[in-house]
């Protein structure tokens, strides 16, 4: 049990005496004190300088007041506290899923199931990219009064083109009512009041808009300044066709989901062209050295917009299979005028499938993202997707061993992508995403060095979110949840 410290401090050695889950049991949270001490810790704090030992992390309820060395400590700090032994273990901040989807369809288990896992493994801070916001807002709920055990959700409210809302994925996430027109999944043309579209969408509680598809740069670059004037950051996909990579980061958008999109930058403007206008589909090889890829990284760097690369996408469904599901290209339908030229009767063209996209390997995409973050863009990370239900951890492990084996990021820098550089996305720097005075007390304990290689985020022993312990000995991997997402 905890015990108070008193006036001669007592170490108690939660870690091996069982207390982290005497603690953490429900009910017994809301009893804790309300100033814990994390003693002894090698802190990583994320902020860009090295690794200090010895460090005692000091919170009160659900924030970070002083992280100083242990000799620091006064005994005024230290009366009353709940001292946690965190001698053997380094403390990196919580970890950033900047890219996950848990109520495309409207399933709580699957979705209690992915965030349960994530927070377990030291996530405490996820970014939902697109889904129904019925549910999102309850999860967002349930997660905030402790009625699940998951990170702190944030979501987005959807805007795209009318030929978008054929999508299966949006008919369900707007299950009951008409997608595109509801107020988180809005189809929006030149002729949409986008005073009155920003504020539906800041009316679901989303924390951004994520523009998806079908969107030229004129009416994306007006929706982000629109959104920009009543303070809610946009997140783009970097492709939305008709407005390309280059377009999208001109307009100053938040984040950038998709690396390899990146590419569309470099397709010729007459083959993109006849894309737009229907009569070429599919993948064109381009240079992906093409000086206007590399347009596209400065002007995020300039203005600060994070690269959310998701190689793991690429890596685990292909990017065809990807653009499949995830691209609208046509501007404009033209199936009526093609059929009355082919004469017999012809299926009618997925439109979500038309448009020409650059071609675009692990590799590429690979190289493409050590090119952004050479660049010195902000890399989030973000998946995308889930691992299969049986693995222990989520698929944000996959998306930093990338970073780190593939792109060859050093760890400082990975770590600094899967919290900072996520918490810059969300719009939260100042309340998340370092180990810093007046923070969220969000932190992951880790046995080994995280430093070392992306293996070592494995050795997580303790979640701690918003100031609430969640020890990794807790974690019951659930059932699994129907068939796996992608
Ligand atoms: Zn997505």
């Amino acid at each position: 049990m905890i015990k108070r410290a008193g006036i001669i401090p007592i170490i108690i050695a939660l870690a091996s005496a069982g207390g982290l889950a005497a603690q953490t049991g429900p009910g017994a949270r809301d009893a804790a004190p309300t100033r814990t001490i994390f003693q002894g810790a090698t802190v990583i704090d994320g902020t860009g300088s090295g690794a200090r030992t010895g460090m005692a992390i000091v919170v009160e309820g659900e924030t970070i007041t002083a992280v100083v060395p242990v000799a620091d400590l006064t005994e005024e700090v230290r009366e009353g506290a709940a001292v946690v032994d965190a001698s053997e273990w380094f403390a990196i901040p919580g970890l950033v899923e900047s890219h996950t989807h848990v109520a495309t369809m409207a399933s709580r288990a699957r979705a209690e199931f992915i965030l349960n896992r994530q927070l377990y493994a030291g996530i405490t801070t996820a970014r939902d990219m697109a889904g129904d916001v019925r549910s999102l807002m309850d999860l967002q709920r349930a997660s905030l009064v402790k009625e699940i055990d998951a990170p702190d959700l944030y979501f987005s409210a959807l805007m795209a083109g009318p030929e978008f809302f054929t999508d299966p994925r949006t008919v369900s996430s707007a299950a009951g009512e008409t997608p595109g027109q509801v107020s988180w999944m809005q189809a929006v043309t030149e002729d949409t009041d986008l005073a009155q579209a920003v504020a539906l969408a800041r009316g679901t509680w989303a924390t951004g808009i994520k523009t998806y598809a079908a969107i030229d740069g004129e009416l994306l670059a007006a929706i982000t300044a629109e959104a920009g004037s009543q303070g809610i950051p946009v997140w783009s996909h970097t492709h939305v066709g008709p407005a390309r990579a280059l377009e999208v980061a001109g307009t100053g958008v938040r984040s950038m989901s998709h690396v390899c999109s990146v590419g569309s930058a470099a397709i010729p403007d007459d083959v993109f062209r006849e894309g737009q206008e229907g009569r070429r589909t599919g993948f064109v090889d381009v240079d992906l050295n093409h000086p206007a890829v590399d347009s596209v990284f400065a002007l995020m760097r300039r203005n600060g917009t994070v690269l959310d690369a998701t190689i793991r996408v690429v890596v685990q469904v292909g990017l065809r299979r990807m653009a499949a599901i995830d691209t609208v290209n046509a501007p404009r339908p033209v199936e009526a005028a093609d059929s009355a030229r082919a004469g017999p009767p012809q299926p009618p063209i997925d439109r979500r499938r038309r448009g020409v996209r650059a071609q675009c390997e692990t590799a590429d995409a690979i190289a493409l993202t050590r090119r952004a973050w050479e660049a010195g863009v902000m890399v989030a990370t973000g998946t995308d997707g889930m691992t299969p239900p049986a693995s222990d951890f989520p698929a944000l492990f996959d998306e930093i061993r990338h970073l780190h084996d593939d792109v060859g990021m050093p760890m400082a820098d990975v770590l600094r992508a899967a919290s900072h550089h996520g918490a810059v996305a969300l719009g939260l720097e100042d309340s998340i995403g370092t180990i810093e005075p007046g923070k969220h007390a969000n932190i992951v304990f880790l046995r080994e060095d995280p430093l070392a290689g992306p293996e070592s985020l494995r050795s997580v022993e303790l979640t701690v979110k918003r100031g609430t312990l969640y020890p990794r000995r807790n974690f019951v991997l659930g059932a699994p949840p129907g068939p796996a997402g992608r």
